[in-house]
């Protein structure tokens, strides 16, 4: 910018910067033959379109360079989010293996816990009825006198009777003794886990994008109107809006791509 070539009402040039240096109201750093004033110099039309072509061809570097980044960005998330996911499969497949590994060992534990219990139960029951049976009545002996049968069957009347009650006690309670499998209900998300995201916002980078083309349709919009109300263009439509890149100039068959690439054109 600040090596840009103005023009002076007197033909010659100076540096941009060597201009705004200088007061509004001066000498001709050139010539020295008249006054200069830096606005109204400044403000000449071939001027202003070298000014406003300066600004457009940085702002559209600056827009390219953007693009690009948005491009390597691109593919920068592309890989990041790739990688995060090879990684979080990683990590699933770990836990996954964690919880067969810890649900065998678990299943195992419930296993023996569950043949303790059977064992238990087993030699409880057997205890009990090697208690009950501990001596056996015969039913009618034969080498008895009647009298002495009628003695045996009285003494042994109430053995029986202890016996009875002893065994339907036995009955009663072992129909009471039985296994369950208390199964709880759970979250999966709780036991296994699950996946989260942390989002990065990009979107920063997306209104710089969006900001530098508004701002060069601002930079075209000037420059069109420079040339519309000084020079080339004399319709009477004041479309400012149209900021086409390709629109014919009245009267010269150029398109807006010649005057932005050859400034001197017209002069
Ligand atoms: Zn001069």
């Amino acid at each position: 910018m600040n090596d840009l070539e103005i023009f002076l009402p007197c033909g010659f040039t100076c540096k941009y910067q060597d201009l705004i240096k200088s007061k509004s109201r001066s000498l001709c750093m050139v010539c020295k033959t008249h006054y200069l004033y830096v606005d109204e110099c400044l403000n000449m039309p071939r001027n202003k379109l070298i000014l406003k072509q300066s600004e457009f061809d940085a702002k559209y570097e600056k827009l390219n360079q953007v693009l690009t980044d948005v491009d390597k960005t691109k593919i920068k998330t592309e890989m990041t989010i790739n990688n995060d996911f090879d990684l979080m499969k990683n990590e699933i497949d770990i836990r996954r293996e964690e919880l067969k590994i810890q649900i065998d060992n678990y299943y195992f534990t419930l296993l023996n816990d569950l043949e303790a219990k059977r064992n238990l139960a087993l030699d409880e029951m057997n205890k009990k009825i090697s208690e009950l049976n501990t001596f056996t009545i015969n039913k009618e002996p034969s080498e008895l006198e009647p009298l002495e049968k009628t003695k045996y069957l009285h003494e042994n009347l109430q053995r029986i009777q202890n016996l009875l009650n002893s065994n339907e006690k036995y009955l009663d309670s072992v129909n009471k003794f039985n296994f369950k499998f208390e199964q709880p209900k759970f979250n999966m998300n709780d036991v296994f886990g699950k996946i989260s995201t942390n989002k990065v916002s990009l979107h920063k980078l997306k209104s710089d994008t969006d900001l530098i083309i508004e701002e060069l349709k601002e930079i075209k919009k000037g420059l069109k109107r420079s040339f519309e109300s000084h020079i080339l263009y004399d319709d009477d439509d004041d479309d400012e809006d149209d900021d086409e890149d390709d629109f014919i100039l009245k009267n010269k068959n150029l398109k807006y791509e010649d005057i932005l690439n050859d400034s001197d054109y017209y002069y």
